[in-house]
């Protein structure tokens, strides 16, 4: 029983949609407003504009939502569509590679329809000046014949709206970031919002998860969704061959023990993450590139899913000259942090 979770390959808190998730996000994307939980901020907003936009009988503006994977960008997209009452089509940067492609999709579209553009950070140049006539002037510009002969025609397009997800905002052009009239940004969820998500899901998938234990996954889940979904299904195998089938604090505890979870929801990558920059370099500052090659992963990664929640626990701190372990780090991963007068003070918040 012991090997009991080894068969898994995959990072079982990798915020990224993986294999096996499926099934589950299906039946546990909230579809209004209501049901999803959390992101107050943006949902206000979102309100307001929608509730404007059908008083008016337009489309709405174009949305560029942004933040880390798994905060449910997705699902929010799936929601403001269902809210309009408009069809979505759902699309990535990296699945569109040619102009036709866009153009194709584009034209499919029927007035207030919503085209959900995930990682849209990743489009290529030339794909992106197909959709600045588009998001701006609803117009596809076509070039018909080459060389000198060659004239530019152009197609009106039906009022979409354009929904864009992105984990990087940085990384967007500054053209195609300026055409969205809104801009909205998705944040770690705390671990209460986390746990009313636990309990939504559990009823739905009909597992009996006490308040507690509902909580205990919720606060091991990195502010994130989509790993809070995919540990209450772990521990719900786990409380089902191990005890009675409920999700008690105890089972749920064990059960994130096995999947070598700590209590703050680090798992191995994390503390050698911790670990390595303490031990080599006496907690930094490191540079991304030098972290990325001590624990053999991209630096992306490390930027777009490590450094969030070890910053929002104020274990790991961006300084002018590198990446720090805080004393908070230090302590969590039992090291005593070394004081050091030249750097003390120079930690930055993210
Ligand atoms: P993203 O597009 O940001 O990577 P998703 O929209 O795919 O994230 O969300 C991942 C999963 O997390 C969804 O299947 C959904 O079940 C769940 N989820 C995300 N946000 C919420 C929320 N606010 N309330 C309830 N469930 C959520």
């Amino acid at each position: 029983m012991d090997d009991f979770f080894i068969a898994e390959e995959e990072r079982v808190i990798a915020p990224e949609f993986i294999m096996g998730d499926n099934e589950i996000e299906t039946s546990l994307r909230p579809h209004t407003l209501e049901e999803y939980v959390g992101q107050e901020k943006a949902k206000e907003n979102l309100k307001i504009y929608i509730e404007a936009a059908k008083k008016r009988k337009e489309s709405l503006d174009h949305v560029l939502l942004y933040g880390p994977p798994g905060l449910g960008k997705t699902t929010l997209a799936g929601i403001v569509a269902n809210e309009m009452g408009v069809q979505i089509r759902v699309t990535s940067g990296p699945a569109i590679e040619k102009p036709g492609d866009l153009a194709a999709l584009l034209t499919s579209l029927n007035d207030g329809d919503i085209l959900f553009i995930d990682e849209i950070h990743r489009l290529s140049r030339s794909i992106e000046e197909v959709l600045y006539p588009a998001m701006e002037d609803f117009a596809l510009d076509i070039i018909i014949g080459k060389g000198p002969s060659a004239r530019s025609i152009r197609l009106d397009l039906k009022r979409f709206t354009l929904i864009g997800a992105t984990t990087r905002a940085g990384q967007l052009s500054a053209p195609l970031r300026d055409r969205f009239g809104v801009i909205l940004r998705l944040e770690l969820y705390s671990p209460e919002e986390l746990s009313r998500i636990v309990q939504r899901s559990a009823n739905i998938l009909g597992i009996e998860a006490v308040k507690d234990g509902a909580l205990e996954i919720a606060s091991r889940s990195r502010g994130t969704p989509r790993i809070a979904n995919r540990l209450l299904k772990r521990a719900r195998d786990y409380a089902q061959v191990m005890g009675d089938g409920i999700i008690t604090v105890e089972s749920a505890q064990q059960a994130l023990e096995r999947m070598e979870i700590d209590e703050l929801g680090l798992d191995l990558v994390d503390r050698n993450l911790l670990k390595a920059m303490i031990e080599n370099y006496n907690g930094g500052p490191v540079g991304l590139e030098t972290i990325a090659a001590l624990i053999g992963e991209e630096a992306v990664t490390i930027e777009d899913v490590y450094e969030p929640y070890l910053m929002q626990l104020g274990f790991l701190a961006r300084t002018p000259r590198g990446r720090k372990v805080t004393p908070a780090g230090y302590s969590h991963m039992g090291y005593k942090p070394i004081i050091d007068d030249n750097t003390q003070g120079t930690f930055e918040a993210y």
